[in-house]
């Protein structure tokens, strides 16, 4: 018998031996399964565990968490339960078979046998375990066959009905698809393109579309996963109606490359959502409206929404960007955007000029302060207080421009600036 788990890495040996000494103190049978197993044999680095115990996960769970003393985490309507150690975690399942009341709907879950389990999974590439009992421990078990369609680059789903059942399975075939760069298997292909056609989709919660559209995002060159997207008219049946032609692509190209000149050249700012500066290259190319909605029935959070919605707004005023301009304008067209539309026009206009300001903006003129407070304002007997916001936005921008140092330039600047104000009303 081969042992999968010989070259699993020394932080998570102990902790495999630890779970099987547990199982065989308990009589329960354990095992590793799902995605983890597959990145085990493509060799790809592993950060969380899924362990599926034939009897009480959370029993399980809590003791083992007890045992090494890490946070525990239960999940009563799911019997799941999470044990938290250092940046890694691991999820427990008690083994269970699912059944579908109908298509897109969650489905009705009952305890059953591990290979009961396994046939409740995506795709044969994500439906195989390895025993970590002491009898057989390091056993591959692949009950459909799943190591060889590894071998051969496929996405093949389990059963028939697999995307009608559960269609958000489509959006993970292709993530899966592009991430291996592997195929969906022909009758796979048949039935997803049947199930689109049928409108599966439309059918199920599109929260749950969201959470997979996102995780899709988030992978590494996301262009090639909304090109498959494309392909099979699913951004359309999502209410996206988006025409891509060949070299419209090109932008999810450049956004790569504005995240990675962000991201080395910009560290004190904060994290960008990557995801969402993708997303907007596939918004930005419909109408207001139909974004607004697509974002409300998806149920994106408010400030994503915002974010987004930012790009109708400011797609002109940023053309402006190439002409030459003042400091203090750049400032004002770039201030209220986020880093994530930002990085969205760094990446969509290519123009030098543009992105030289943007440039500007993200090094230095983002960080300009007044020295001045309110305080200081009401000394110099500057009346009536209403006035204030006003005079800090005109001060601000003249120490943008005329690169001011000391309090006194601001002072005699905020002097000007209130006479001026004085004389004409
Ligand atoms: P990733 O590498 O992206 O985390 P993963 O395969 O580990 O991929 P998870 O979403 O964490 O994906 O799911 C863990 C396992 O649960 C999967 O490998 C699969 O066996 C099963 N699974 C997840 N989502 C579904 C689904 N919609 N239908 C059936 N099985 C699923």
């Amino acid at each position: 018998m081969v042992n999968k788990l010989k070259n699993i890495n020394s932080y998570f040996k102990p902790i495999l031996k630890s779970l099987s000494a547990q199982a065989l103190k308990m009589n329960v049978r354990i095992y590793l399964v799902g995605g983890v197993v597959r990145d085990l044999m493509l060799g790809e680095k592993i950060f969380d565990l899924d362990i599926v115990v034939e009897a009480s996960a959370i029993d399980f769970a809590h003791k083992f968490a007890d045992t090494h003393k890490k946070e525990f985490k239960k999940h009563h309507t799911f019997g799941t339960a999470t044990v938290f150690f250092d940046n890694h975690h691991i999820d427990f399942v008690t083994a269970r078979s699912e059944t579908y009341p109908s298509f897109g709907v969650l489905p009705k879950v009952k305890p059953a046998t591990l290979k009961e389990d396994l046939l409740r999974r995506d795709f044969t590439l994500n439906a195989m375990a390895i025993s970590l009992n002491k009898s057989d421990y390091g056993k591959l078990i692949d009950y459909y066959n799943g190591e060889s369609d590894l071998k051969n680059g496929f996405i093949r789903i389990l059963h028939d009905k697999s995307f009608l059942d559960d269609p958000t399975r489509i959006l993970r075939a292709i993530r899966f698809e592009q991430r291996f760069s592997f195929k969906l298997e022909k009758h796979t292909l048949v039935l997803a393109k049947e199930a689109i056609a049928k409108n599966a989709l439309g059918l199920v919660n599109p929260h749950r579309l969201r959470e997979e559209l996102i995780l899709l995002l988030k992978e590494k060159t996301p262009g090639k996963y909304v090109k498959r997207l494309n392909e099979l008219k699913m951004l359309q049946l999502m209410g996206i109606n988006v025409k891509f032609a060949k070299n419209d692509f090109r932008i999810f190209v450049e956004i790569e490359r504005a995240i990675e000149f962000y991201k080395n050249n910009f560290k004190s700012h904060r994290l960008l959502e990557e995801w969402l500066v993708y997303l907007m290259a596939i918004l930005y190319r419909i109408k207001r409206s139909d974004t607004a909605k697509f974002l409300d029935v998806f149920g994106f959070r408010k400030g994503e929404k915002i974010r987004v919605l930012s790009l109708y707004d400011n797609m002109d005023k940023l053309k402006e960007l190439n002409n030459r301009v003042l400091p203090h304008v750049i400032y004002k067209t770039l201030n209220p955007l986020s880093f994530e539309s930002i990085i969205f026009f760094y990446a969509y206009y290519r123009q030098k000029n543009i992105r030289k300001n943007i440039e500007k903006f993200l090094d230095k003129l983002i960080n300009i302060r007044l020295r001045l407070k309110g305080e200081d304002l009401r000394k110099l007997g500057f009346k009536p207080p209403t006035l204030y916001g006003k005079i800090f936005e005109k001060l601000l921008y003249a120490k943008i421009d005329k690169g001011f140092k000391t309090l006194e330039q601001e002072t005699s600047e905020a002097c000007i600036i209130f006479e001026n104000y004085q004389s004409k009303h």
